[in-house]
C-alpha cells in the first residue's frame, strides 16, 4: 500500500494546513480542488486514504464518496470526510455516502495527524515491517 494521501479540498488555506501537517509527518500528499479531479487522482494514485471535503464546487463530497465507492479498486480505500463543526447532519450523510469516518473543521493542528493515522492501520503496519 502506498503512503500517499489524497486531499480533495477547494479551500486553499485548509489544503495548505493539512498538506503541511501531513508532509511534516512523512506522508506524500497529492491534492485536487474539485470532485472529478479528485476521483481521477484516486484512480491513478491508489492512495492510502482520501481526505474529502464535503462542500466542494459543482460535484459535492457526498457524490464524490458515492463515485469512489462504486469503483471496485477503491471500494476499500479509507475516505475521511472533512465536515464543518456546525453542520452536524453532514456526518451521517457522509457515512451513508460511503465515507469511513469524518473529522471536523476547523482541524486541530495538534491532533490532526493522529486522527488521520487512525484510519490507516494497514499502511502503518506495512511501513513498520519493511
Ligand atoms: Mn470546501
Amino acid at each position: 500500500m502506498s503512503d500517499t494521501l489524497l486531499i480533495i479540498e477547494d479551500n486553499e488555506q485548509n489544503l495548505y494546513m493539512m498538506r503541511y501537517l501531513l508532509e511534516r509527518a512523512g506522508y506524500r500528499v497529492e491534492s485536487s480542488g474539485d470532485g472529478p479531479g479528485g476521483i481521477a487522482a484516486a484512480r491513478r494514485l491508489h492512495p492510502a486514504a482520501i481526505l474529502l471535503d464535503i462542500q466542494l464546487p459543482g460535484m459535492d463530497g457526498y457524490a464524490v464518496a458515492v463515485a469512489l465507492r462504486a469503483d471496485p479498486e477503491l471500494s476499500g480505500t479509507p475516505i475521511v470526510a472533512v465536515t464543518s463543526y456546525a453542520m452536524t447532519g453532514d456526518r451521517e450523510k457522509a457515512l451513508e455516502a460511503g465515507a469511513t469516518g469524518y473529522i471536523e473543521k476547523p482541524i486541530d493542528p495538534d491532533s490532526f495527524v493522529d486522527q488521520i493515522k487512525a484510519f490507516l492501520p494497514d499502511a502503518r503496519a506495512e511501513r513498520d515491517s519493511q
